[in-house]
């Protein structure tokens, strides 16, 4: 008999066949996201389960006595109990290095709309104000040659660095808990202090997995370091970063404006003072919105979830579960 599991959002077609050879499936198919209450009911006699940000509690892995594996359609895992998971020996798995470039890309894309303006400047002239031949007050902030500090170095921080190094000759620091003495040879990179790299560049992103140790990494302290022309930029989890001290510090122009791909809240609250703000950038949590990387997610997933429910070791079991198969 094959091994029963769940996933909880459509998947290519290939991914589908591919866990049709190996397990007995089903697959919430409907419009509107599966419920809590749903999700329950569909686990309770499953060995995998694959979902992107499931949300592991007490209560899930209770309602799924069988479960074996939790495969995140996703490279962050912060909805993970890790601990919690350790104890009923679940294994957890991610899909990383398939969404790297796909990230950084779209990174780049927001460094470069924050410092040159492009979403403001669209809007002045589909607003008609393009009338006369403006100078000065169309002016944006230089790119290449200026210094880019990555606040978490990590598999996307380091795509991001090397568009940065080859593509427009920037000065890349980075803060980060180990040394990355490869990667500095490679890029010229240079290891910084949390203050340092606040104070020294020109563009910041942070790049950290949410974690309770990087949860509002960046406050009202990080805010007031940085030059008041710094442009902040995060690709990584909204709780990263403080948002009321970043709304003030935008609001107050201690910095030059920010670029945002994800928030505290997600979708945003429609009152979200960040909303009316001319010097930010936002985008709807899009860092691996492409048809090519989401195919590639969703195999590397199915993948784990495969291996994870025969008896194999998953390929990408997070670094917080490891021990349970070794
Ligand atoms: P990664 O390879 O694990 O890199 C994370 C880096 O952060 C590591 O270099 C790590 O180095 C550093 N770090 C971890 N904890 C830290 C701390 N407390 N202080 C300082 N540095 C710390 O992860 P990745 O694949 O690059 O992805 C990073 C995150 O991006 C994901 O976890 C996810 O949340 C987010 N993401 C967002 C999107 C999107 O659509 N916007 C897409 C993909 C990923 P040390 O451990 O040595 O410090």
């Amino acid at each position: 008999m094959k091994p029963r599991v769940f996933i909880t959002k459509q998947i290519p077609e290939e991914v589908e066949k591919y866990i049709a050879e190996h397990c007995d499936y089903s697959i919430w198919k409907e419009d509107t996201p599966i419920t809590e209450a749903q999700l329950m009911e569909k686990i309770k006699d499953v060995e995998g389960v694959m979902s992107p940000k499931a949300k592991v509690t007490r209560s899930f892995l209770n309602h799924a006595p069988n479960l074996k594996v939790i495969s995140n359609i996703a490279v962050g895992y912060d909805a993970f109990d890790t601990e919690l998971m350790a104890s009923h020996g679940v294994l957890g798995t991610h899909t990383p290095y398939v969404l790297d470039d796909t990230v950084a890309d779209l990174i780049f894309g927001l460094i470069l709309s924050a410092a040159r303006r492009i979403p403001e400047m669209d809007k002045f002239i589909r607003s008609g104000q393009w009338t006369t031949m403006q100078d000065a007050p169309l002016f944006g902030k230089e790119v290449q040659g200026s210094t880019l500090g990555i606040v978490g170095l990590g598999r996307i921080g380091e795509k991001v660095a090397k568009r940065a190094k080859f593509g427009f000759n920037m000065n890349v620091q980075y803060y980060n808990r180990s040394r990355r003495e490869q990667l500095e040879e490679k890029y010229g990179l240079e290891k910084k202090s949390m203050e340092d790299l606040m104070q020294s560049s020109d563009f910041i992103l942070t790049m950290v997995p949410l974690s309770p140790e990087t949860t509002r990494l960046i406050g009202e302290n990080e805010f007031n370091l940085m030059k008041e022309d710094a442009i902040f930029i995060n690709a990584s989890r909204g709780k990263v970063v403080d948002e009321k001290a970043l709304i003030n510090a935008l609001g107050e122009n201690k910095i030059g404006g920010a670029a945002l791909d994800v928030f505290q809240q997600e979708p945003i609250d429609t009152s979200n003072p960040l909303l009316s703000m001319e010097n930010v950038v936002l985008t709807p949590h899009i860092g691996s919105a492409t048809q090519k990387a989401r195919d590639a997610m969703a195999m590397k997933a199915a993948e784990n979830l495969v291996a994870g429910v025969t008896g194999n070791v998953p390929p990408n079991v997070v670094k917080e579960l490891r021990h349970l198969v070794h």
